[in-house]
C-alpha cells in the first residue's frame, strides 16, 4: 500500500514510527520544507510544496498512491483544503489525524479571538509584558501594538522579531513542562500568554501555568476545519488505513 503523510506535526511523527513497524506499507513523509531541523522520520520524506491542488493530485496519480492522511496543523488551512480537492480528484481516500482542540478549564482566564489581528487588539494599549507563542510567521501581526514587551519562544530563528522594541527570543521545541514554563512566566513578570489553539499535550503546560499564575490567556481559534474523515487517536487512523488498503 503506498500512503503520503502530509506532515509537520507530532501526530505525524508518532504515525511515522507506528508505519515503519509495517513492510507492507510504503509510506511517504511530505514536509513543507519551512524547519530548518525537523525531526528525524523513520519514513522516506520528501520536502517542499506540491504546486497547489492540482501539483498535489498529478502527484498522487503519478505515485500511484493509494491513500493520503493530512497530519498537518490545524493552523495549515491551505495544505489540508489541497489535501481534499486533490483527493477528490486523483479518487485517492483521505483522512485527517488531528488534536482535539485546548478548551478552558475553571480557573482559566481566556480572550478567544478569531485570528492574530484579534489577538494584538486584544493586548490593548497599556504597556503589558506578553508572552508570545504564536510561531514565527505570525509574529508581524503584533507590530502594530509595539508599546508591549513580547517574549517570543519559536522553534526556528525569527527575522520579524526585529520590529519589536522591547522583546527577547527564546529557541525551543516542545514538550514544555509545567514547572519550566511556570518559571520562565514569573522570572519574565510575564502578564498575558498569546496562543493559537493548536491543542496536543507538547505545547499545553503554559496554559496550566498561566491557569497557575492567574494570567489572562488571549486564544486564537483554529480557522474552520476541512470536511474529510478526522480522527484523533493514532489506532483510529491506523485502522482507517488498514481498511483502505488495496484488496489481498
Ligand atoms: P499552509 O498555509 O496550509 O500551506 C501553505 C503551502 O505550503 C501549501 O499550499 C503547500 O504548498 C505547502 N505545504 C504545507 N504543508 C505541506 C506539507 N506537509 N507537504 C508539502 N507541502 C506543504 O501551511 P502553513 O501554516 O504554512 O504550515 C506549513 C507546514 O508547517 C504544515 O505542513 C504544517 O503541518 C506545519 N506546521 C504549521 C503550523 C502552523 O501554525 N501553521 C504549526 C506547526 C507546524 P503547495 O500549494 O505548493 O503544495
Amino acid at each position: 500500500m503506498r500512503l503520503l503523510i502530509l506532515g509537520g506535526t507530532a501526530q505525524a511523527s508518532a504515525l511515522g514510527e507506528a508505519l515503519a513497524r509495517q513492510p507492507a506499507i510504503d509510506a511517504t513523509l511530505s514536509l513543507a520544507g519551512r524547519t530548518q531541523t525537523p525531526d528525524a522520520s523513520p519514513l522516506k520524506t520528501r520536502s517542499g510544496g506540491f504546486g497547489g491542488a492540482a501539483g498535489l493530485a498529478a502527484y498522487l496519480t503519478r505515485q500511484g498512491v493509494d491513500a493520503v492522511i493530512d497530519a498537518t496543523h490545524p493552523f495549515a488551512a491551505q495544505i489540508s483544503a489541497h489535501a481534499v480537492a486533490a483527493c477528490t480528484a486523483a479518487r485517492v481516500p483521505l483522512a485527517v489525524f488531528d488534536r482535539v482542540a485546548w478548551t478552558a478549564v475553571e480557573g482559566d482566564s481566556w480572550t478567544q479571538v478569531a485570528d492574530m489581528a484579534g489577538a494584538a487588539a486584544a493586548l490593548g494599549n497599556a504597556p503589558r509584558r506578553v508572552f508570545l507563542t504564536v510561531g514565527r510567521l505570525a509574529l508581524g501581526a503584533f507590530a502594530v501594538a509595539p508599546q508591549h514587551y513580547y517574549l517570543i519562544r519559536t522553534i526556528d530563528a525569527a527575522d520579524a522579531a526585529g520590529q519589536f522594541a522591547q522583546h527577547r527570543i527564546i529557541r525551543a521545541r516542545g514538550p514544555f513542562s509545567l514547572d519550566g514554563e511556570t518559571a520562565l512566566m514569573r522570572a519574565e513578570r510575564i502578564d498575558c500568554v498569546v496562543t493559537k489553539n493548536s491543542g496536543g499535550a507538547a505545547t499545553a503546560a503554559k496554559l496550566a501555568a498561566a491557569r497557575l499564575l492567574r494570567l489572562e490567556v488571549i486564544m486564537v481559534e483554529r480557522p474552520p476545519a476541512s470536511g474529510a474523515e478526522r480522527f484523533y487517536r493514532l489506532d483510529a487512523v491506523l485502522a482507517w488505513i488498514a481498511r483502505h488498503g488495496p484488496a489481498p
